[in-house]
């Protein structure tokens, strides 16, 4: 099981659902229970940025300072949901 959510970066741990699920019902292995409902992605138009938007607004909104939320997102284009196919990266 991945530490952290291949699609948001979230640590795992701090799921309130312990994990997304697939289709069949068992937990998800590399998504939240945010990213990952019942086998689909539940923002399945997202790209990498829509995501480290999304995520940086939320943090935002929990009062977490700019400079760490850009660095807890800075890594989202290189997880797993985004890693293909291979296309321009930006860094
Ligand atoms: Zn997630």
């Amino acid at each position: 099981m991945s530490k952290t959510c291949q699609s948001c970066s979230m640590p795992m741990e701090k799921d309130p659902g312990a994990g997304g699920t697939n289709l069949d019902g068992s937990k998800s292995d590399d998504y939240c229970s945010y990213c990952f409902e019942e086998g689909e992605f539940t923002e399945p138009d997202f790209t990498a940025k829509d995501m480290q938007k999304f995520c940086t607004e939320k943090m935002n909104d929990m009062g977490i300072p700019g400079l760490f939320s850009w660095m807890l997102t800075r890594k989202i284009p290189k997880l797993k949901r985004w890693s293909s196919p291979p296309s321009s990266t930006e860094i």
